[in-house]
């Protein structure tokens, strides 16, 4: 992309509004422009990065053998009240009716609906294990929306969904969802520990929420520091593999780690002194186990080898795909703006063109753009008439892990000057070792 024919409309200004640096520098980026308290749109720039963390979710949901589909944002009432929820959710549940005075809700989850289809079509414990999962816009109306995407109240969720016929397969299931989480949210650069929580609307005994730690967290958690040091790297998972997602579970949850609804002060100070950590995190995600719960009043059963009908065992599992982009910028930025991990960048390099309008510069910037494209990777190339201090404050305020600096200086010997965002380390290369190292 040239930055002359694209749309990023940068703030010089700190927008007063936002009170939290992640929501500050989405906003100076140019990534979102807030519509109504808690509704965005999502500016070329953010959306870029939006599709890039959906995409890692689509990725590791496939490795764990789960389905993607979609269902809409709009859902009938009825389905709701055959749960028992639609009272019960309360204000945060934004309800309309039609022309026809038909009671609709934009949905804040999805479980009625995914429990609807499940029944209409599946029948037999032969059709099962099967996890089904969307990534789709939630509504809930928020009390105090803010910081940005991190509460809005339109939201992107990943939500995923098994049916299983025994608790010992959905407690599989959980397990699995709990492994494929773990994988990730590490793509995404981010340590999100899986942490003991409260069931609250959705219901069930067996959950975790999945923790970022930043002081802006809403969460007040308690873990033993050991847990910090775990990492899910790059290990095999075979997913059928009951025992081996087990020992995962145990793994990263053997430590104690709890949100404050669940937190034991007792059991805690058990934790030598010097590990006990009390501090702040963004829920990202969260994993149910639920059991019974929907399917059996909405009559979700399917038929077992015994010939009995017997209602399914199911959980639910969200990621906040939306509230992942404010999560990853407070873990990862600094005082210039925001540095993206690899994994989620909406361009991999930016080249800066330091003569914009010579010919011999604009000449190797072009040269270096299409190499860069050739190779399959995304530049942005800054080919504005702009003073090259702005243009580095720019690229340093959107975070593109590399920059390749390109000045007539330079090229009179060959060399363009690749800056790494993070360390902030240049090296001086020719145009040819810059493209190599990026690929
Ligand atoms: P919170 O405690 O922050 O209100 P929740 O527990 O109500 O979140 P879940 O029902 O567990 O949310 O939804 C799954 C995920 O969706 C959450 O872990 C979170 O990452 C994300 N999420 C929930 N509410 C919002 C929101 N208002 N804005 C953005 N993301 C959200
Ligand atoms: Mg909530
Ligand atoms: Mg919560
Ligand atoms: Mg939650």
């Amino acid at each position: 992309m040239r930055l002359s024919r694209y749309f990023m409309p940068v703030l010089k200004e700190d927008p007063k509004e936002a009170q939290i640096v992640s929501h500050r520098l989405m906003l100076r980026a140019g990534m979102i422009k807030q519509q109504a308290a808690g509704i965005y749109s999502w500016l070329p720039l953010g959306f870029k990065v939006l599709r890039r963390i959906e995409q890692i979710v689509h990725e590791e949901q496939a490795r764990a053998g789960h389905v993607a589909m979609l269902m809409p944002t709009l859902q009938p009432a009825d389905l709701w009240r055959e749960s028992g929820r639609y009272d019960d959710y309360g204000e945060e549940m934004l309800r309309i009716r039609d022309r026809h005075k038909r009671d609709l809700l934009y949905g804040p989850t999805n479980e009625e609906m995914i429990t609807d289809i499940f029944r209409g079509h599946v029948n037999s414990y032969k059709d099962l294990p099967l996890t089904l999962y969307h990534i789709q816009w939630k509504f809930r109306d928020e009390i105090r929306p803010r910081f940005g995407v991190m509460r809005g109240r339109e939201f992107l969720m990943k939500d995923g969904y098994n049916f299983d016929l025994t608790k010992e397969d959905a407690l599989h299931a959980y397990n699995r969802h709990l492994v494929s989480y773990l994988r990730t949210y590490e793509r995404m650069g981010l340590q999100a520990i899986p942490m003991r929580a409260d069931g609250g609307p959705i219901g069930g005994d067996y959950t975790h929420e999945f923790l970022v730690l930043a002081e802006t967290g809403e969460s007040e958690v308690f873990y033993d520091s050991q847990i910090t040091d775990l990492k899910f790297g790059d290990r095999q998972i075979d997913y059928d593999d009951v025992a081996q997602c087990q020992a995962v579970l145990e793994e990263f949850t053997s430590r104690y780690a709890r949100t404050d609804e669940t937190h034991d002060a007792t059991l805690f100070e058990q934790i030598p002194e010097e590990r006990r950590r009390q501090a702040r995190g963004i829920e990202v995600g969260q994993i149910f186990y639920f059991g019974t719960k929907y399917s059996e009043p909405m009559g979700a059963t399917v038929v077992g080898p015994d010939g009995q009908r017997v209602p399914v065992h199911m959980g639910s599992h969200g990621i906040g795909v939306s509230r992942l982009l404010g999560a990853i910028i407070e873990a990862s930025h600094d005082d210039k703006g925001i540095i993206w991990p690899e994994g989620v960048t909406p361009f991999h390099a930016g080249i800066v063109n330091l003569k914009q309008g010579d010919a011999s510069t604009d000449g190797a910037c072009e040269a270096l753009y299409a190499e860069l494209k050739a190779q399959g990777l995304d530049p942005l190339y800054d080919d504005r008439d702009e003073r090259a201090g702005a243009k580095f404050a720019t690229m340093d305020l959107i975070g593109l892990p590399w920059r390749i600096t390109v000045g007539p200086r330079g090229l009179a010997a060959n060399k363009v000057e690749l800056t790494s965002r993070r360390s902030g380390e240049s090296v001086e290369l020719s145009p040819q070792e810059a493209v190599a190292r990026l690929k």
